[in-house]
């Protein structure tokens, strides 16, 4: 049978029913997703070398003859060993293969194979441990460059190459050009098949390198062509025009005056807001920023112009939190705000919708509920998210689907992305930077500890809450066997926030009121947690990462973070922002068993630098984008070969090459470049139907 490249992966030789569900779980049904699961890394295989002439310790192929019969022992249970005497022309060697019994079978005397792997000893005592062999006239993964694959429970790697071996062979060819051939001349990249060909089975370095230039600078430019898609649309789209209203108005309103930084902003939204086009901003500022209120005056101006704003955030506790900021403020205006959770049921959320409907409401608070299918708003004029990368692009488009135009869009942000990957993610907005705290803040002061501190580290809790203040102690897990850390000397189980608030309570501050909040409870009780917390009612809050984003507790001095090594340095800065609010001095203490020197260096970057920007790059760098936005939660397309802390200078090349196709072919609508917007769309299809 001939393979395509919709050809599903159970119709190649060797997948059965299992394998093809092993495959499935990394995304790989068909011949065409096959070619384009790239290798992770790669084994150079090429080296050949004599039984004499072979160096110490680095593998090499030998082409070598089996002498005699090979001798199968049983040393003990789960113990087989193959032994075969090997030579060729310079000598001979004994190669020994564990618990391969087959081979005893299989290596035939007198036949000639291939041999991969290292020679080790001299003389007569020469022998290689368990090399990978082929017989010389069906060699496949000796003499070349072997692609090493991400693999799964039940998919080696040798029957992943097997199969893509096979797939290349007959349809390499098949994959469709999909970049023009203008631009291919331009930025000297390779054709699609020379690509897929090579990335897998390089001919030699050279190759492989001009493979894979071609390949991330392809992915690279689908992305950027997609984002920019996402802005060319809106920018052709009628924005609602709002009128300007005297911001004295506004500032009126606030307890206090703003930073330089929030004036900033607000000029440049109210610019937006009033020039015909419909606002699409990102705000970007570190924790404490104050970003709130520029949320707030959003959605001022837009109930002055007669519009409906919506503000969504990530969690319950942040939605409730802004909505217990922003009623009374805005209520002095003779706002009316409302809000919009899972919490918010039955008859309270029907009578939430029908006011939305009514337009009775000039402000929904809320979650992803506001996504739901029975949400509709009067007048809706302005989407704002909170702490945007929680949401996919998909989500942000699904909100603004539920005005009668195109609203105004503003996203917030408290992980400050380094400017080379806002550049991307955020491809399709344009970016506001509070670069201000609010005076009188002191610095954080960070300390990283070990066990050996915990007793110290409880006294200066107890000190602290002496002097009227209250304490954060963050741990990774819920209940006890969530996780654990696999470390050189054993696993290290993760503190679990049930289990820790009931010893502290009992065992160490019997004295003390600790509270506990966790992502399992009811959000009525987390609520009830949270507001007693805020009220001073509680001295110590344990707590997982619930309380990660936006909480506000300007009492709070002390924040304490267990298993700090699991978290990621932005999401660490993120959670020290909880303290550092009010008036007082505060500390950060990360308390860390690991026993890496790597991972309590990068904890220390913590106690040298309050600077969100300078953290966030650092843990790109040290951890890669994956990481450093937690598991896919900026939204963006899951990239398959480019690295978009690594592959800066291609990204550049990529995206000027983009702006200038779409200058020319803005739609990406000419049939020569049906193709290529075919590809963009697959790559964010994921992201729901952002295009259409
Ligand atoms: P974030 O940018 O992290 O969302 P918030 O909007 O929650 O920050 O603001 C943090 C705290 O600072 C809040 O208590 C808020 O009321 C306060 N705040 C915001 N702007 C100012 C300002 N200009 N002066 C003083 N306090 C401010
Ligand atoms: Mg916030």
């Amino acid at each position: 049978m001939s393979l395509t490249l919709k050809t599903g992966v159970e119709a190649l030789p060797g997948v059965g029913p299992a394998r093809a569900k092993a495959l499935a779980r990394l995304g790989l049904t068909t011949v065409g997703e096959l070619l384009g699961y790239y290798p992770r890394d790669y084994e150079d295989r090429r080296k050949s070398a004599s039984i004499a002439s072979a160096p110490a310790d680095v593998p090499v192929c030998l082409t070598l003859m089996v002498a005699e019969p090979p001798r199968l022992s049983r040393i003990r249970k789960g113990l087989e060993l193959v032994k075969v005497r090997l030579v060729d022309d310079t000598g001979s060697l004994t190669a020994t293969f564990f618990n391969q019994a087959y081979l005893k079978d299989a290596l035939r005397t007198g036949e000639t194979y291939v041999c991969f792997g290292r020679v080790e000893g001299e003389g007569a005592r020469r022998q290689m441990t368990n090399p990978v062999c082929e017989r010389m006239d069906k060699v496949r993964f000796t003499g070349r460059i072997l692609p090493v694959y991400s693999l799964t429970h039940g998919v080696s790697n040798n029957l992943l190459a097997g199969l893509t071996l096979r797939c290349v062979e007959e349809c390499a060819g098949q994959v469709e050009e999909s970049l023009p051939h203008d631009l291919r001349q331009a930025h000297q990249l390779a054709e699609a098949e020379f690509a897929v060909r090579n990335v897998h089975f390089p001919a030699d370095e050279d190759a492989l390198a001009v493979a894979r230039r071609r390949l991330i600078f392809e992915e690279l430019f689908y992305l950027t062509c997609g984002m920019a898609l996402l802005r060319t649309r809106r920018d052709k789209a009628a924005g609602l025009p709002f009128e300007r209203f005297p911001e004295e108005d506004f500032l009126n309103l606030l307890p206090f005056s703003l930073t330089g930084a929030q004036r900033r902003v607000i000029g440049e939204m109210t610019a937006d807001l009033c020039s015909g086009s419909p606002m699409n901003r990102l705000v970007q500022g570190d924790v404490g920023s104050g970003k709130t209120m520029l949320a707030a005056y959003g959605a001022w101006l837009a109930a002055k112009n007669g519009y409906q704003c919506a503000l969504m955030a990530p969690t319950e506790l942040l939605a409730e939190q802004h909505y217990r900021s922003l009623a009374p403020l805005l209520e002095q205006a003779g706002m009316r705000v409302g809000l919009l959770t899972g919490a918010v049921k039955g008859k309270a959320r029907k009578t939430v919708y029908a006011a939305m409907g009514r337009g009775e409401l000039d402000l929904i608070i809320g979650t992803h509920a506001l996504l739901s299918e029975g949400v509709a708003f009067a007048r809706l004029g302005l989407v704002v998210t909170d702490e945007q990368h929680r949401f996919g692009v998909g989500q942000r488009a699904a909100l603004s689907a539920k005005a009668n135009g195109t609203p105004h869009v503003l996203v917030m942000s408290a992980t400050p992305i380094p400017r080379t990957l806002a550049l991307i993610i955020y491809g399709d907005l344009d970016v506001s930077v509070v670069d201000e705290l609010p005076p009188g803040r002191s610095p954080v002061e960070t300390y990283v500890v070990g066990e050996d501190k915990r007793q110290r580290m409880y006294n200066f809790v107890r000190k602290l809450v002496g002097e009227g203040r209250q304490a954060y102690m963050v741990c990774p897990a819920v209940e006890e066997g969530d996780g654990e850390d696999q470390e050189p000397g054993g696993p290290v189980p993760l503190k679990a926030a049930v289990t820790y608030a009931e010893t502290l309570r009992t065992q160490v501050f019997p004295d003390l009121r600790v509270g506990l909040v966790h992502g399992k409870m009811k959000s009525k009780e987390k609520d009830a947690v949270m507001t007693a917390f805020a009220a001073g009612e509680l001295d110590v809050l344990v707590s997982t990462t619930v309380i990660e984003v936006g909480v506000d507790v300007p009492n709070a001095a002390l924040m304490i973070v267990e298993n700090a090594d699991r978290f990621g340095l932005s999401q660490l800065h993120q959670l020290r922002g909880r303290v550092g609010r009010g008036k007082h001095q505060s500390y950060c203490v990360l308390v860390t068993a690991t026993r890496s020197q790597d991972s309590r260096e990068r904890l220390r970057v913590l106690s040298k630098t309050n600077d969100g920007f300078k953290i966030a790059e650092e843990d790109l760098r040290l951890r890669g984008p994956g990481d450093f936005f937690g598991s896919r939660q900026h939204g963006l397309p899951q990239l398959g070969i480019a690295d978009l802390a690594g592959d800066m200078r291609v990204l550049k090349e990529a995206q000027t090459a983009a702006e200038e196709l779409l200058r020319a072919d803005p739609g990406l609508t000419e049939p020569e470049h049906a193709g290529l917007l075919a590809r963009v769309k697959r790559l964010f299809a994921e992201q729901g139907d952002v295009f259409n």
